[in-house]
Order: structure tokens, then sequence, then C-alpha cells
């Protein structure tokens, strides 16, 4: 008998991506195989992000040709997964009877259970998850429970499941209990749960014992990582010196951090461990006091700037990246103003920028969304082109300098080769070598493009002297 395909989309952010390699983990050992094509696939699942409207019109639209597809294959199994699931699970359920599974991301642990039964009962599913067992409605048989559920963090990840041999994600937390009013976070992921560092370090050697060099940890407020396990003294700083013991393990990244999270302990750390990647992503979503008090972000722009003061005096070749949100419900033009201003004045080496759009749920949605959609759009581009230049300026700060090269594949643009330092700055460089990828190699910077940077191979042996080397980062 032939193994079932199936086929996984992911949208949105690295936790989804990261959630997806752990459902695919699980189908895996059920037996399934990864069809080539959408079209090869008997199970077709798609990982959705709630974040952003776009995102969800995406899921949306996708679902609209997953029903004509079903018409004619019948035995099609569509699954929605992730914050979409979580969000509009009565919607999904009522109204769109060719959606067989539907399934939030703390119910992912069951996932190869909750497949199962969709194919054998040809029934609709939603999973969700209780404190110690995953919970099945099954559409018109009642409500049924299978085995012990599980979060996705509980599962032990079958490392082999990963897109790169050498980079890898970890996700160490689970959830957000930040207050903001725009965000829709907390009501699809739930509270923070955070994972014990035995765990961690044990799933990060394995990473590393499968190849793996560079890991990324993940959480929607990473330095806000152990608050919430009492007694253990865990902290992302903790975490972060225990996993830089492991032996193989050449950098180590985290994102997204709070500004409200970054402590000295953190900074500390950051300063002293060399595997410790050298940028921090810090959103501070908008330069106006009066702004991020009404997201209720808990900081104001005086303190923010004020944790970078302490991160610069210890860790100066840290750079910065930053989300922004504009047109956010009564910014005025002075508030806008101000943001502007603050980029400048930080000098980010990479931002992104979003306009606002209401998020069904949140507190933000009641209010009323004020700044036309022109306006929006014009703070959008004003934005983007003060981060671009920004940008611009890093990246020609690095012609003439050598840096080290994570090397991670072919450029989709050129086909030459291309990777990232340990700044997150993209490098492309000629070479036809496929060895080199998931090799470190040194590359003489000759030119800065906006998002990038293009330069020359040079003789491997300088890779190890280049190890570490933080020379490349400039603050504007
Ligand atoms: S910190 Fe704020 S923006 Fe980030 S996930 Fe939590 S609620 Fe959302």
């Amino acid at each position: 008998m032939t193994a079932p395909k199936y086929h996984l989309t992911s949208y949105g952010c690295q936790m989804n991506k990261l959630d997806s390699e752990l459902v695919e983990s699980k189908l895996r050992q059920r037996g399934y195989e990864p069809a080539a094509t959408e079209a090869e696939a008997s199970v077709v699942l798609l990982n959705t992000c709630s974040v952003r409207q776009h995102a969800e019109d995406r899921v949306w639209s996708k679902l609209g040709k997953l029903r004509i597809r079903k018409r004619s294959d019948p035995s099609l199994v569509v699954g929605v997964l992730g914050c979409m699931a979580q969000e509009h699970k009565r919607y999904l359920v009522s109204r769109m009877p060719h959606v067989d599974l539907v399934v939030g991301p703390s119910a992912f642990g069951d996932i190869d259970d909750t497949v199962e039964m969709a194919r054998s009962r040809n029934a609709q599913i939603a999973a969700e998850r209780e404190p110690a067992k995953t919970r099945h409605e099954v559409q018109g048989a009642g409500v049924v429970t299978v085995g012990q559920g599980v979060s996705g963090d509980l599962i032990r990840r079958d490392v082999r499941v990963r897109p790169h041999r050498s980079q890898a994600f970890v996700s160490v937390m689970r959830g957000c209990n930040m207050p903001c009013t725009y965000c829709i976070v907390p009501t699809t992921r739930g509270d923070e749960v955070s994972r014990p560092i035995v765990d961690l370090v044990e799933e990060a050697q394995r990473l590393c014992d499968d190849g793996v060099t560079e890991i990324t940890l993940l959480g929607q407020t990473v330095n806000a990582y152990g608050r919430d396990l009492t007694g253990q003294n865990a902290t992302l700083a903790r975490l972060l010196r225990a996993l830089h013991e492991i032996p193989s393990l050449r950098r180590l990244a985290f994102i997204t951090s709070h500004p409200n999270f970054l402590n000295q302990e953190l900074v500390d750390a950051m300063a002293e461990l060399p595997k410790v990647a050298r940028y921090l992503h810090l959103p501070v979503q908008s330069g106006s006091n009066a702004v991020l008090k009404a997201m209720r972000r808990g900081y104001t722009v005086e303190r923010y700037l004020a944790r970078l003061d302490m991160l610069r005096s210890k860790a100066p070749d840290i750079e910065l990246h930053s989300d922004f949100i504009v047109g956010y419900p009564g910014e005025t033009a002075a508030d806008f103003e101000a943001t502007v201003d603050l980029v400048n004045r930080v000098g980010f080496a990479q931002s992104y920028v979003f306009k606002y759009s209401p998020r069904p749920g949140t507190l933000a949605a009641e209010l009323p969304d004020d700044v036309p959609d022109a306006e929006k759009e014009r703070r959008n581009h004003v934005l983007l082109a003060a981060q671009e230049a920004l940008t611009w300026q890093h990246n020609r700060a690095l012609v003439g300098k050598t840096t080290e090269v994570l090397v991670e594949g072919v450029s989709k643009v050129d086909g030459r080769l291309s990777g990232r330092t340990a700044h997150h700055r993209l490098v492309h460089f000629a070479s036809q070598d496929m060895d080199l990828v998931g090799q470190y190699v040194p590359v003489l910077v000759t030119e800065a493009l906006a998002h990038s940077v293009v330069g020359d191979l040079l003789a491997t042996t300088a890779a190890q002297e280049g190890a570490h080397d933080r020379s490349e980062v400039v603050h504007p």
C-alpha cells in the first residue's frame, strides 16, 4: 500500500514555520510522506496566521480554490491549522464544510491522530487542547477524546525534519502575556508557557549532533523567557549561557524581544558570549509616547532609548532591528513625525513597517480606524524610505571589510551563493561550489545594495580567523 501524501503550507511568522516542522515530524512518524506538489497530496494542510489581514486573506482565497478541487476529489482531506483555526473555528466548522480539520496551535501534539480521524471518518473535526488532553469535536458524531494531547513544544522533535542542514529554530516558549491592544496573538496562542532549560539544551544538542551550527530561539516575547517557570531561575541569559557550551554550535540568535525585558543580565550575556548573534530585534512600534500608551506597550520612547544606551554601552557591536505600525487609531501627523525622528536617531539596521489594520477580537478594533488609507500609505512609504536610507548606510560601511558568512544557498535573483553574517546581513558572492552551503566562509565586501551586499569569496583558511569577527558593525 502506498503511503498517504501530505502537503503543508506555512503562512506568517517563524514560529509557524517551526510548528509546521513539528507537524511534519508527527505525520512522517505516522507513515505519511511529503508530496512534491499540492496536486499530488491527499492531505492538504494550511498552517495559518492571524496577525495581519493580508495573511488571512491569502488563506481564505486558498480555501476557495480547495473547495473547487474537493468537488471533483471528495476524498481529499483539507486542514486549517494554527492561529486562524483558533480564531475562526466556529466559522470554519459551520460555514466551510469542505474543511475537514480545524486544529489550533496548542493541539498539534495529536495532529497525526486528528488527520487519521478525518481520513477514516470522513467527518469534520475541530481539535483544541484542554489541560491534560486534546479534545476532538467530530461534527455529527458528538465529542470524542483521543490520546493524551500535548502541545507542539512537548513533542519529542524529529531533528531530521528541517529545511536547512546547518540552521534550526527552537521554540523556547509559547503564547504571550502582554496587553498590546492591536495584537491577536495572546488570544490565538494563549498565555506564556516556557520550556525548561534542560529540555532546550537536550533538543539543541540533538540538532547540533545532526549537523546544525546555527540555532535561533523563538518566542513571541523571547526575552521574557522563563518568568512562568517559578523556582527554576530560568532566564534567557541563563539559557544562552547553557546553550553556548555546546561545542559544535557556532551561532545563537533569538527573536523577538520586548523592550521591557531587555535587562542588564541579558545585555551582559550578549556582550560576553561570542557565539551570540550580533543583532537584536527589539520592536518599538512608534516614536510617539501618546501612541505607545494607546497601544499599551508598557514603555515610553525615553525608556526604550535608555535600554538601548544600556545595551550599547556594554555591547556596542550589536545592530538593532525594529518593527513599526503606522496609522494606528488616533496617530496624528506629529506622532508619525516623532516615529521618523526615532528611526533616524537610533539608526536601525533594518525595520519592518506595517500599515495598521484592525484585527477583530482586539481592543484596538473597537476604536475608529480614523487614519485614511491614503495617509497610511504615505506614512508607510515615508518610513520605509527613511529605513532604506539607513540600511544602505549600514551596507555601504561594510564595503572593503571582510566578514564571516554562513552560506545558506543559491540566490534566487542571480544564481550566486548567498548567506548571512553574524549581524544577519545578507551577502551574495560568486561561486559554483555547492559544497560551501552550510559552511562559514570569509567574504570581502565589494558593493552595497539596498537590502544586501556583494563580495568576493576569500581563501577558506581565513574563515577561522574571522570567526566571531565583530568588526563590521556601524552605527550611522
Ligand atoms: S508582545 Fe504585544 S505585539 Fe508581541 S505578541 Fe505579545 S501582545 Fe502581540
